[in-house]
C-alpha cells in the first residue's frame, strides 16, 4: 500500500463488495492490497476506490472494483494457476489476479497502456505477470493452454481461439454481447472435454477489437469523465 492511500477508503470499498456478495476472502484481501490509485490518470485519483469504472485514455477504461472482484472470484483461482488475461489496460486486474495464483500473461493492443501498465506492475514487484504486445483474440503463441482465462473486453461470442487454449478443468471468464449495452459476463468451465457455460449477470465493458489500432485510434486524448 502506498503512503497517499487512505486506509478508510479502501476498507469501505472492501465492506461494499462484501455487501455485493463478494465472499471470497483471499479475492478481498488481493484488492485490499493493490493500490488501485496506481492505476488510475492523477485526475481521479480521488476516486480511486470508488465503486466505478474510470477512464484510462485511448479511449478504454479501468473496470469497476465490483466487476474485478466478481471476475476474479469466478475464476476460482489456486497458487498452480497459469492465467491469460486479455486486455491489459491499466494493469489494476492483472494486478490483483498476480496475487492469487503463480503466473499472470496479459496481452494489450494500446502499446502506450501497456508500457503504463509495465512500470506500475514492476513498482509493486509483481514478477510474476508478463505482458505482451498484441491482439489477444489470437492466444498467446508460446502457450498451449491456460488453467484459466480472463477477458476484460466485450465481443459479441466468447473468441473461439480463446475456448482452444483453456486446459481440461479450466474456467474462462468473459463478458458477451453488443458494443456498451446489454452484455453478460460468462463463465465456461472445460470438463472431459465438454464445455459448460453460466451466466453471471449484466455488465458493460468496452469493445474486444481484433487487429492493432491504426496511427489515429493509437493517439491519446486526455481521458474525460463519463
Ligand atoms: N483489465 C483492464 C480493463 C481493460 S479495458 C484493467 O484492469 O484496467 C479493456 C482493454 O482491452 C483495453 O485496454 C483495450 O485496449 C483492450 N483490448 C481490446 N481488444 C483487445 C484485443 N483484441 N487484444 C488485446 N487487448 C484488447
Amino acid at each position: 500500500m502506498t503512503p497517499a492511500a487512505d486506509k478508510s477508503e479502501v476498507a469501505r470499498l472492501i465492506m461494499e463488495l462484501r455487501g455485493e456478495g463478494i465472499a471470497d476472502q483471499r479475492v478481498l484481501n488481493a484488492i485490499e492490497r493493490t493500490p488501485r490509485e496506481l492505476f488510475v490518470p492523477a485526475t481521479f485519483r480521488e476516486q480511486a476506490y470508488e465503486n466505478v469504472a474510470l477512464p484510462i485514455g485511448h479511449g478504454q477504461t479501468i473496470s469497476q472494483p465490483y466487476v474485478v472482484a466478481l471476475m476474479t472470484q469466478a475464476l476460482e483461482l489456486n497458487d498452480r494457476h497459469k492465467v491469460l488475461e486479455v486486455g491489459t489496460g491499466s494493469g489494476y486486474q492483472a494486478a490483483v489476479l498476480a496475487r492469487l495464483c503463480r503466473r499472470v500473461l496479459t496481452i494489450e493492443r494500446h502499446r502506450a497502456l501497456l508500457k503504463e501498465a509495465e512500470a506500475r506492475f514492476a513498482k509493486l514487484r509483481l514478477h510474476n505477470v508478463t505482458t505482451r504486445f498484441g491482439d489477444g483474440t489470437k492466444g498467446w503463441p508460446e502457450h498451449e493452454t491456460f488453467d484459466r482465462i480472463m477477458v476484460t473486453a466485450a465481443a459479441p461470442e466468447i473468441p473461439r481461439n480463446l475456448l482452444e487454449h483453456l486446459a481440461e478443468g479450466g474456467i474462462l471468464v468473459a463478458p458477451v454481447g453488443p458494443a456498451r449495452r446489454d452484455q453478460k459476463l460468462l463463465r465456461v468451465r472445460r470438463k472431459n472435454g465438454d464445455l459448460a457455460v453460466d451466466d453471471l449477470g449484466g455488465v458493460r465493458f468496452v469493445p474486444l477489437v481484433a487487429g492493432l489500432p491504426r496511427a489515429r485510434e493509437g493517439l491519446s486524448r486526455p481521458p474525460r469523465a463519463s
